[in-house]
């Protein structure tokens, strides 16, 4: 996603690399002191949850959980346990095509080494993927996996959630227009000197290029791609976002960009749609009224979801929809 205005007087932005990921934060409050209080809030708020949900950092508590929740249940704190019981819902929701237990065949990719699983391996630890062996016990707070080789990654709703997160801070802090970006998961606050937030959504096989333009208020935006981690090994395209009946990466889209009210959702919906392909995709966003969403297919064509039709017919080279969403 590539937002379209620069900042103005009183607004402050930064940039910092947390969470393997980009963040910025964009905000405005007339008093500078709070500005920038709201800056380092969200920062710091990144920082705690990376610390607290990295798979690759070996003491955090989802690490931990890992090694721990094969022998026996493991205590969690209520965030985590709240963050888990939630991606679960989305399984549930998907059919099983969001599946945090995806890193049994997760960890066997390193993308930026060309490294992946043979057909064997592949399926051997596809076949030990499967949400339901997560035991969860709300009464004594506890985690357990009901099998061997589960391994847990939230690198599909994480960064939604710690958006969320911030965007719930700021406005404690009395905060009114904020944006603020994880990666391809972002949640805007109010408006933009009176005009709604303007996001892109890049053409998967053109950095340079937009595929969409769509005005936005009040919402979250996440967009899933084959193009953010990835490598070629003839002519196929091996990416981080996995199917979890195969273990190998989904390919009937380039992209999925999802709308919605907040930006846990909205993350693990880009990521679930990317896995379910564009018919199951759409049929489930267009069950759930407050969604919306763009699909980009392997030629490079968008599909909008039945809210957003009238946003292709307003189109003009870029297609923009004439009026801004909101929630
Ligand atoms: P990004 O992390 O680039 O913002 P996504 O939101 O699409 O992209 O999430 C992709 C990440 O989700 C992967 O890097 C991986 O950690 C995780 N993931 C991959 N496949 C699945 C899946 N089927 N279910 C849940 N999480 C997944
Ligand atoms: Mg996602």
């Amino acid at each position: 996603m590539i937002f379209m205005q620069s900042a103005g007087a009183g607004w402050l932005h930064e940039d910092a690399d947390i969470m393997g990921t980009r963040i910025s934060v964009e905000l405005f409050h007339a008093n500078p002191e709070l500005a920038r209080q709201g800056i380092d809030t969200v920062l710091r708020e990144m920082r705690r949850i990376d610390t607290g949900m990295s798979p690759y950092i070996e003491t955090s508590e989802l690490a931990r959980l890992n090694t721990s929740a094969q022998q026996q249940p493991f205590k969690t704190s209520k965030e985590l346990f709240s963050l888990i019981r939630r991606s679960l819902e989305f399984s549930e929701m998907t059919g099983g095509a969001f599946d945090i237990t995806f890193a049994s065949v997760g960890f066997l990719y390193d993308y930026r080494n060309r490294i992946r699983p043979d057909e064997t391996q592949r399926e051997r630890a596809a076949a030990l993927i499967n949400y339901r062996k997560l035991v969860l016990d709300p009464h004594s707070g506890t985690i357990a996996f009901s099998g061997p080789g589960v391994h847990i990654d939230l690198g599909g709703i994480a960064k939604g959630y710690a958006v969320d997160r911030c965007i719930s801070l700021l406005q404690e802090l009395g905060i009114k227009q904020a944006l603020v970006t994880a990666g391809g998961d972002s949640r805007m606050i109010g408006d933009r000197w009176g005009r709604p937030w303007s996001i892109g959504v890049r053409d998967p096989r053109n950095e340079d290029k937009l595929a969409a333009v769509i005005p936005l208020r009040d919402v979250a935006v996440s967009t899933s791609g084959d193009y953010q981690r990835y490598f070629e090994e003839n002519g196929i395209r091996y990416h981080h976002i996995i199917n979890p009946g195969t273990g190998d990466s989904a390919r009937e889209l380039q992209s999925v960009t999802i709308i919605g009210p907040d930006a846990t959702t909205t993350d693990a919906l880009s990521t679930s749609v990317f896995v379910m392909g564009m018919e199951p995709g759409l049929e489930l966003i267009n069950r759930m009224p407050d969604i919306d969403a763009i699909l980009v297919d392997q030629k490079g064509q968008l599909h909008y979801s039945d809210n957003l039709q009238p946003a292709k017919k307003a189109g003009n080279g870029v297609k923009a929809s004439a009026a801004p969403i909101t929630h």
